[in-house]
């Protein structure tokens, strides 16, 4: 059993660690807020699971779909919101353990029906040069070869960025002036990934 706060807790100490260079990379290729809004965010969804009876990832939705700015907040709000639904689904609001794998198959389906919402609004491909390009392989790589693997490939997703030129948000108004840096967003679903691999181990 994935233990949910675990992942919000430490997703919110990499995003405190990582602010100053999210907030970089939005400089260099947006308008300098992704950090800001990330670390809002993750701040907001501490304090409403300490206060109440939500768990990790249905906080994490709820403040990103309803409160955090910019176009990324709504986004991951859709990707944290499909895996609170997966893993209640799999193990019951209250979170009674279950077998490792069951975990792992609700994680991997939960992240695939993110990436789909993702995607149905936002209309990215892999390859847009944004969150997309870390998303698209973790979950692939979820399915098939687990929580490390995820992690990898969503790390090597967002290294793949930097090289891209932006079809999607405002890096697109720069052209290939975005290149050289990764995706902000990218990186940050990279640092989720990469949490979740830590706390899954
Ligand atoms: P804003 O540009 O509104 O300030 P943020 O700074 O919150 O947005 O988020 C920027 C990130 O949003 C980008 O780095 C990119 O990963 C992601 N993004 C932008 N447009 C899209 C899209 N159409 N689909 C998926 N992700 C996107
Ligand atoms: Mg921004
Ligand atoms: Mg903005």
């Amino acid at each position: 059993m994935i233990d949910q706060d675990a992942v919000l807790d430490r997703f919110a100490r990499a995003v405190e660690d990582g602010h100053g260079a999210l907030t970089d990379l939005d400089q260099h290729s947006g308008d300098g807020d992704f950090g800001d809004n990330l670390r809002a965010g993750v701040r907001h969804a501490v304090g409403l699971a300490e206060r109440g009876p939500r768990r990790g990832f249905a906080a994490l939705g709820e403040v990103f779909l309803d409160e955090v700015g910019g176009t990324s907040g709504p986004l991951l709000g859709l990707l944290f919101t499909e895996i609170a639904r997966a893993l209640t689904t799999a193990h019951g609001a209250t979170g009674a353990s279950g077998p490792a794998d069951d975990d792992l198959a609700a994680l991997a389906s939960g992240a695939r029906a993110g990436l789909t919402a993702i995607q149905r609004v936002g209309e990215a491909e892999e390859g847009d040069r944004t969150l997309v390009d870390a998303l698209a392989p973790a979950v692939a790589a979820l399915g098939r070869d687990g929580y490390a693997a995820a992690a990898t490939a969503a790390r090597e997703g967002a290294e793949r960025t930097a090289e891209l030129t932006a079809r999607h948000g405002r890096a697109s108004y720069l052209g290939e002036r975005a290149k050289g840096a990764q995706d902000p967003g990218a990186v940050g679903v990279a640092l989720l990934f990469w949490t979740i691999a830590t706390v899954a181990e």
